[in-house]
């Protein structure tokens, strides 16, 4: 396996160096585990402002702006008064000069001296500029857009998951704060609950579990200390998804009682604390609504899924992965939607996957565990009609192009959709000698798998015009290395009203374990 940030823990460990200590281990002082994160290379923005700005679900005239007062990042607890006021300004221009907007937030002890700022009557489809003020300081200045409405001749977005901080740098959030992008989504493993395990020479058993509000946000807060991050967030508005590393490793629903609703609530408000999200107006903590759909004027419309607050336990014969609410939600959607291209932010793969022909599922905590409704929606998706269906993914580690068929075991069932399965920021991927030995098992085990390749970090890029929707696999050279290059490995491209995918023939040439033809 290539090196990681867990890599340089231990070979500052070797030279002996100071603090090369997980940050998160217990009995830190704050002081010292920020001290222990600085020396993995981490930062933050002068005080309060330590974790950045951020904005999030822009529509046309709307967006939300984020921030959380954090003067002492990695402390359990904030010393700061009880509320805060933070002062807030949107502008057309990088200086603040022609501001359009502005106003004042209470920042409070309860939501962790977040602010979430849903600004109101912006201009569709235009770029603005904020910032933030507390405490006598001033933010950095964030960048932001508006969804346009009306006709709309191409919009650009970028897909972003699985970032374990203990794996490597975010060279691929850099690259995302570079790219002319609309906006970001993310779709889940924002942070990890757990971090490196065992080790010589460093000390970073963590102790026990991260179980309580005060452990999740020292959580997101050593993920922000990533300056990348930090620059992706202030670059973009951001849509956003999750996974079950938010809170616990595959975890379903409620499952676990008590207690584990208890640690689930606990998650759930820090990942609100930390994130440019909109409240819906009936959605509120402890169970904040992710699901929802947006339109990018006549070209888009993004549907965000949750597929993991409301799942069943898997391999049920009656499982849900969706629940009924969202399912009976995401049918309307699907009989309503306008005639665009129609994107799903889809957390864990759709499609089948096989380890080898005629061989089990590989994972079941992914869509491969609930085939009655994963038959129904994609069956609901061919009866109503939908056409120009892509659903983008995350999870894997690896990245996939999948054909989408209503029943992936019939080759003659009705193909509808593609779904692209981006690679990870940083989490660690199978070793190159498994992909290479399982690739090509993989691709004669699933007669819709077009594409493979599991070496490689980064995101993935979309370009949509009316015409064509447009997949650029981003990667970065080196996840040691946190400044290194951005470069596109290769393209697939969708034709609207052609169902299927095909690949650019100026990179099919590139490296991957698998690709059909
Ligand atoms: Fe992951
Ligand atoms: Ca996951």
């Amino acid at each position: 396996m290539t090196l990681d940030r867990r890599t340089l823990l231990k070979a500052a460990g070797a030279a002996g160096a100071l603090n090369t200590v997980w940050p998160l281990s217990a009995g830190l002082s704050p002081a010292q585990a920020r001290e222990a994160a600085e020396a993995l290379g981490a930062d933050y923005d002068p005080a309060p402002f330590t974790l950045g700005v951020a904005s999030g679900d822009p529509q046309p005239g709307s967006v939300v702006l984020w921030t959380r007062l954090a003067p002492e990042p990695l402390a359990a607890e904030q010393r700061l008064p009880e509320v805060v006021a933070v002062a807030w300004v949107v502008a057309e221009d990088q200086a603040l000069s022609r501001v359009v907007a502005r106003g004042s937030a209470p920042a409070s002890a309860t939501l962790g001296h977040s602010v979430h700022v849903p600004v109101q009557g912006l201009a569709a489809g235009r770029t603005y500029w904020y910032a933030f003020s507390a405490l006598g300081k001033t933010s950095r200045v964030g960048r932001t857009r508006t969804a346009p409405s009306g006709t709309v001749s191409r919009v650009r977005f970028a897909a972003a998951n699985c970032q374990a901080f203990h794996d490597g740098y975010y060279a691929a959030h850099r690259g995302i704060a570079r790219e002319d992008v609309d906006f970001v989504v993310h779709l889940g493993d924002y942070i990890y609950e757990h971090g490196p395990v065992g080790g010589d020479h460093v000390r970073d058993h963590e102790g026990p579990a991260v179980l309580t509000l005060a452990d999740y946000r020292r959580r997101h807060a050593l993920y922000k200390g990533d300056a990348s991050l930090r620059e992706a967030h202030a670059a973009h508005p951001w849509f956003l998804t999750w996974d079950d590393h938010e809170v616990a490793n595959d975890y379903s629903g409620t499952g676990g009682g008590a207690p584990f609703l208890q640690r689930r609530a606990a998650a759930y408000q820090a990942w609100y604390e930390n994130m440019p999200h909109r409240d819906g107006g009936e959605s509120a903590l402890p169970d904040p609504v992710l699901h929802r759909t947006r339109r990018w004027g006549n070209l888009l419309e993004l549907t965000v899924l949750d597929l993991r607050s409301y799942r069943s336990a898997q391999n049920l014969a009656d499982g849900t992965i969706l629940g009924a609410e969202q399912k009976g939600w995401l049918k309307g959607t699907i009989d309503r939607a306008p005639d665009s291209w129609h994107v799903w932010a889809n957390s864990i793969m759709l499609s089948q996957l096989r380890g080898r022909p005629g061989g089990s599922y590989m994972f079941t905590d992914q869509w491969d565990g609930f085939l009655a409704e994963r038959k129904e929606i994609l069956g609901h998706v061919h009866s109503s009609g939908l056409e120009d269906l892509v659903v983008v993914t995350g999870d894997w580690h690896s990245a996939f192009v999948d054909d989408l068929r209503v029943d992936f075991d019939d080759t003659s069932s009705p193909l509808v959709g593609t779904e692209f399965t981006a690679h990870s920021v940083t989490s660690g991927g199978y070793a190159a000698d498994w992909n290479t030995a399982n690739g090509p098992l993989m691709g004669r085990g699933n007669p819709h798998l077009k594409y493979f390749e599991g070496n490689r970090y980064g995101y993935d890029v979309y370009e949509l015009t009316p015409e064509r929707f447009t997949t650029r696999m981003r990667v970065i050279a080196d996840r040691r290395d946190p400044l290194s290059p951005v470069t596109t490995l290769t393209s697939f491209h969708v034709d609207r009203g052609r169902t299927g995918s095909y690949e650019d023939p100026a990179t099919k040439g590139s490296p991957a374990q698998w690709r059909r033809d």
